[in-house]
C-alpha cells in the first residue's frame, strides 16, 4: 500500500520528513522510526540506503537489505516511507518495496544522464518524486530535471532545497541562497516545496533558526535528519539529532500564514 502524498502536502502544514541519513542496522532503523511516530508530529520516513558519498571511503549505506527494515518500519508504525534513487536499479528495488516516495540527491540532480535514467525507469508508474536542487547554484538544471521526470509521464513531483555547496564553508555546509528557492516555487507554484534543513546546516544548532525561515518563506515541509544515537551515526553526525529534540524543535516552529 502507498500514501498519496502529494495529497498530504494539500492537508497539512509543514509535511514533516525525517529519519536518519543513513539506514545503518533493523534495530537503529526501527527504533528511530518508533521514536518519531511518537511524537505525533512527524508525517514521512526517511532514510538513505545508497549513499553518494562526495569522496570514496565513507560509509555508502547498506543498499538494497535496508528497504526490508523500511517496510518493516512502515508496518510498525504506519508512517509512508522515502528513499533516494540515483540509477535504475535502486528504482527499481524502491517501486518492489513499495517506497511511498522517492526523491533524487543533489549530486544527481546535476547529471541529466542519471535524471533521465531514472525518469525512463518510472516511465508507466505512478511514483511521487522529490526532487533536490543540484549542489551548484543552477535552477536550470533543477528545473530540467523535473522536466525530465514530467517527460515521462510523472504528475506527482515535489522539490526539496538543501542549499548549494560552497568552496569556503563559513555560517552554513551549504549556502540556502533563499531566493532560488523561492523562484523555483514561483515556477512551479503547483508543486509542494520541502526545505532540509539538515543539509544547509551541517550542524544541529542551525536547525531551528533555519527551519523556521523556511515556514516564514510559505515552503510546504522541511525534511530533517534524525538518530537514535546521533553521536554513532555513521554519516552526517553533526548534523542529525535525536526524535526528542525533533519534537522539541518542531513544537517551538511559529507557523504564520504568510505569502511572499
Ligand atoms: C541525504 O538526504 O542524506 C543526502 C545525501 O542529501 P543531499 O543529496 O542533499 O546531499
Ligand atoms: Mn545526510
Amino acid at each position: 500500500m502507498k500514501t498519496n502524498v502529494i495529497e498530504l502536502f494539500k492537508q497539512k502544514r509543514p509535511v514533516v520528513i525525517s529519519g536518519p541519513c543513513s539506514a545503518e542496522s533493523e534495530e537503529q532503523l526501527l527504533s528511530t522510526a518508533k521514536e518519531l511516530a511518537d511524537t505525533g508530529k512527524v508525517d514521512i520516513l526517511r532514510a538513505g540506503i545508497w549513499k553518494p558519498r562526495t569522496r570514496p571511503g565513507s560509509f555508502e549505506g547498506v543498499g538494497v537489505e535496508a528497504l526490508g527494515w523500511m517496510k518493516k518500519a512502515k508496518e510498525e508504525t504506519g508512517l509512508p516511507i522515502s528513499a533516494e534513487v540515483a540509477k535504475f536499479s535502486h528504482v527499481f528495488d524502491a517501486l518492489k518495496h513499495d517506497v511511498d516516495v522517492m526523491w533524487i540527491g543533489a549530486r544527481t540532480t546535476v547529471n541529466p544522464f542519471s535524471v533521465q535514467e531514472i525518469a525512463d525507469a518510472l516511465r508507466g508508474t505512478d511514483a511521487t518524486v522529490f526532487v533536490k536542487n543540484p549542489l551548484n547554484p543552477d535552477i536550470q538544471l533543477w528545473t530540467g530535471a523535473i522536466e525530465r521526470l514530467q517527460g515521462a509521464g510523472i504528475t506527482k513531483i515535489g522539490l526539496i532545497h538543501r542549499g548549494f555547496a560552497q568552496h569556503q564553508k563559513v555560517k552554513y555546509r551549504n549556502e540556502p541562497k533563499w531566493q532560488l528557492a523561492v523562484e523555483m516555487k514561483r515556477r512551479f507554484p503547483d508543486m509542494p516545496m520541502v526545505c532540509d534543513p539538515s543539509h544547509i546546516c551541517g550542524n544541529r544548532d542551525l536547525l531551528q533558526a533555519v527551519s523556521q525561515k523556511a515556514l516564514d518563506l510559505n515552503m510546504d515541509g522541511l525534511m530533517i535528519e534524525s538518530h537514535i544515537n546521533p553521536e554513532v551515526a555513521l554519516s552526517d553526525k553533526d548534523q542529525q539529532v535525536t526524535p526528542s529534540v525533533l519534537d522539541q524543535l518542531l513544537s517551538d516552529l511559529v507557523v504564520r500564514s504568510t505569502s511572499v
